[in-house]
């Protein structure tokens, strides 16, 4: 069953952003006017952004703004994560998908986690058929952007129920 991005998008960015104001982090979203669909499983793909979500909070300093964009383009759909945050060393950033990687351990340690989340992500995107990708600038943030096929081009007019 196709799943509408929309509303769906929309209450994920608000649970992180619950979170995210504990840490003076503000989160915005923006979203085309068309409603995508997407053959996708709801809870794996919820799972995916979370973690993305998550680590674009938890890598960034008080005061910093995280902004999720999904971007239609071509037989795809793209939701981009931006962050102000840490940023991740150019040498290290083709492993952050690998299995327990963790830049610079003592950093991150304090932060917590595992090392397992973009990994998971990595996984179940392109379980869907996918990709991912990260852009990133140490001491200015992040960009990590999952990409995922429409449901044989077709999308709907924006009417939300
Ligand atoms: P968890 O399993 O709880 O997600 P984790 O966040 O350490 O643990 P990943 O989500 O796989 O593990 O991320 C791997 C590493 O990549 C992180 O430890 C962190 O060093 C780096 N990283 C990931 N996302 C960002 C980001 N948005 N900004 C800066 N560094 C990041
Ligand atoms: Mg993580």
């Amino acid at each position: 069953e196709p799943l509408q991005i929309d509303a769906w998008m929309q209450s994920l960015v608000d649970r992180v952003s619950a979170r995210a104001s504990a840490k003076e982090i503000t989160v915005s979203l923006s979203m085309p006017q068309t409603v995508a669909l997407v053959e996708a499983d709801p809870l794996r793909l919820e799972q995916a952004l979370i973690n993305v979500l998550d680590n674009a909070v938890r890598y960034t300093m008080p005061g910093g703004k995280v902004s999720v964009e999904v971007v239609q383009k071509g037989d795809f759909l793209y939701f981009q994560v931006s962050d102000s945050g840490m940023g991740i060393p150019r040498k290290e950033l083709p492993y952050i998908w690998n299995r327990l990687y963790r830049v610079e351990k003592s950093r991150s340690r304090v932060r917590g986690g595992s090392g397992l989340g973009l990994a998971i992500v990595k996984q179940v995107i392109e379980a869907h058929g996918g990709f991912v990708s990260a852009q990133s600038e140490e001491g200015a943030g992040t960009v990590i952007t999952l990409g995922i096929p429409l449901r044989s081009h077709e999308t709907t007019r924006g009417e939300r129920t």
